[in-house]
């Protein structure tokens, strides 16, 4: 039987709440990635249930990949979303346990899953699970990152996003702020159409091809529309400074993160990226230091490689 529509506006309320668990700019998508998880399982075998023996590696390799600079172990950080994901009433587990302790989830052979309703009303809509993924996907990534983190979970990039949504520019979540249509254009035209980092400035016949307007501050993080928090990247570098790979010192310098790694000449080139000093046509906005310090704190993964 269907359930009623309250239903499922219900239960995209209750994912929705889930958005953004962010205090101040700081990023945690440790429960968005755990629920984006089970909603990856849930269309692919008709349930979202996963015990923690097979969580903890998977959460954990997301979290790594995809969340901001973290101290905490990897275990660990995979045993906070999916103890605390139960508060938010979309989540249970099979036995009781502890909040945060990755002892009690293993010893005890825990299985986590969707709360039931939830995950019926999912089934008998299956467009409900795009677009609460949707939802999830854009509210704590950028558009460089999104498709990545879906296709790491299970997910059809182009089903849950669209084809138009895997521009920078296109599309946004409900309730998301405008974006100003003119931004790209306007940082693309600051930096010459070249890539800040490496200087990369192709075109196709006489466009720009593979140059990105980046924001430093992401979009969905409170990041404006402004040119002071705005880089032309070439696509590579763009999504290496999305991912933590790159990032900027407040003197305006690039950093290269300890934790990329590279054995061909071509990914070793990313190295010498390291301490180069942006430096756009007189007249730029330079990225404001309150966006690069952004950037450092949520997005560069970890330690500077030593100058
Ligand atoms: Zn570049």
């Amino acid at each position: 039987m269907r359930p009623p529509d309250e239903a499922a506006v219900s239960v995209l309320a209750r994912l929705a709440s889930l958005r953004q668990h962010q205090r101040h700019g700081q990023r945690s998508p440790h429960k968005p990635l755990l629920v984006l998880l089970a909603l990856g399982r849930l269309a692919a075998t008709g349930s979202s249930e996963v015990p923690w023996t097979q969580a903890e590696a998977k959460l954990a390799e997301l979290i790594a990949e995809f969340g901001p600079p973290s101290r905490t172990g990897r275990a660990q950080s995979a045993a906070y979303p999916f103890t605390r994901l139960r508060a938010d009433g979309v989540w249970v587990l099979d036995q009781d346990v502890p909040m945060d302790l990755v002892g009690p989830l293993a010893r005890g052979h825990v299985t986590g899953r969707l709360e039931a309703p939830v995950e019926s009303a999912l089934l008998a809509r299956p467009a409900l699970i795009g677009s609460a993924a949707r939802d999830l996907v854009l509210s704590n990534f950028p558009a460089t990152v999104a498709p990545d983190v879906l296709q790491a979970v299970g997910l059809d990039p182009r089903q849950v996003l669209g084809p138009g949504d895997l521009l920078p520019s296109a599309g946004g979540v409900p309730g998301e702020r405008a974006r100003d249509p003119r931004w790209r254009a306007a940082v693309l035209e600051a930096w010459d159409r070249q890539c800040a980092f490496c200087g990369y400035d192709g075109q196709i016949t006489g466009a720009s091809v593979g140059i990105e307007a980046a924001h430093v501050r992401w979009f969905a993080f409170g990041g404006p529309d402004a040119l002071d928090n705005g880089l032309a990247l070439c696509a590579l570098h763009h999504k290496l400074f999305d991912l933590g790979a790159l990032g900027l010192s407040l003197g305006l310098q690039v950093m290269v993160s300890a934790k990329f790694s590279a054995r061909t000449p071509a990914g070793r080139a990313v190295y010498e990226l390291h301490g180069y000093q942006l430096a756009p046509r007189p007249g730029t906005a330079m990225p404001a230091p309150v966006h690069v310090t952004w950037h450092t704190r949520q997005v560069f993964k970890g330690e500077p490689l030593a100058a």
